[in-house]
């Protein structure tokens, strides 16, 4: 099995130093899929369940963590992964961030500034809903710094990357790749669904206006900081199916290589001295201890 995924990983992992290719990249791919959508889905089923015993592990182990960066376009379904991919997992291990735009103080500080202070501790995954990289994608587009600010951020962002990575936090980063026409059917679908147009914001429409921009930006960014110790994967994303799967996929073939252990806690040679834990020690009726 993880033969099979290692492959599927080579798939859609930008190779470190080379351009991302991300409009060569078809968003509907569906190269690699388990079967037709019903099969996938109960595929997805045993991943879940093997992604919940690894995280477990990790959880227990209490020495690494793992991150995970989302990042996509408006509607790409960052919102939707999260729901779904960690269904399964132990909320008390996991950590979703959510980035918006910077608060006044936020803004007062270095653009990793409001990140580091969400990174996984020891034992956790932490889930990025966008992150740093929003400040060479949205500040890029936008212009809301100079040009040469946001290009030096590629190199603060690989040493960031770098030096969580050797504080123990592996790193995995997965754009969520939609058409242009998907886009604009998921954000009609959200004008017209009374359950769903919440989520819109008018941004979301303006912003797409710039789709162009974006892709480049996402281009440039995917190419200059995709590196081994923090790769980013291009996951096909217009069949939401098939993304859940993609996703777990990368992710249990991270955690499987980790492979996170359990403690090995040496159970006490003797509890004899612990009247408290003697199994009849508080049955009602019985006589209290040392009397
Ligand atoms: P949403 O993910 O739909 O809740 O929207 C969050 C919004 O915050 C998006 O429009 C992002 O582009 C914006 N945002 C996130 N980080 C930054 C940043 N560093 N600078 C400016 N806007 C940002
Ligand atoms: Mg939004």
């Amino acid at each position: 099995m993880p033969e099979r995924s290692e492959g599927h990983l080579r798939h859609w992992l930008v190779q470190p130093g080379h351009a991302a290719g991300i409009t060569q990249r078809r968003p509907d791919d569906l190269s690699g899929v388990p079967g037709d959508r019903p099969a996938t889905e109960a595929a997805t089923a045993g991943q879940i369940a093997e992604l919940a015993g690894l995280q477990d592990r990790l959880w227990g182990e209490a020495r690494r963590s793992l991150l995970v960066v989302l990042q996509g376009i408006d509607a790409a379904g960052k919102d939707g992964t999260i729901k779904h991919v960690f269904r399964g997992v132990n909320p008390q291990g996991v950590r979703v961030s959510s980035f918006k735009v910077p608060t006044p103080v936020e803004q007062s500080h270095d653009f990793l500034w409001r990140v580091h202070q969400v990174t996984p501790k020891a034992g956790e995954i932490g889930i990025f809903n966008r992150s740093h990289y929003e400040d060479v994608l949205v500040v890029r587009v936008h212009k809301l710094v100079a040009e040469s600010v946001w290009r030096g951020r590629y190199d603060d962002i690989v040493a960031f990357e770098r030096m969580l990575h050797g504080g123990g936090t592996t790193i995995v980063k997965l754009f969520l790749h939609i058409s242009y026409e998907e886009q604009g059917r998921r954000l009609t679908e959200r004008l017209n669904d009374p359950d769903k147009c919440w989520k819109l914001q008018r941004s979301d429409f303006l912003e797409r206006s710039r789709w162009r921009d974006y892709q480049m930006a996402y281009e440039d960014a995917l190419s200059r900081t995709s590196t081994d110790d923090a790769p980013w994967y291009v996951v096909p994303a217009e069949h939401k199916w098939f993304r859940n799967w993609v996703v777990i996929e990368v992710l249990l073939h991270t955690l499987r290589a980790m492979d996170p252990r359990y403690p090995k806690a040496a159970p006490p040679e003797d509890l004899s001295d612990l009247s408290d834990l003697q199994p009849d020690a508080h049955r009602p009726g019985s006589e209290e201890p040392g009397r």
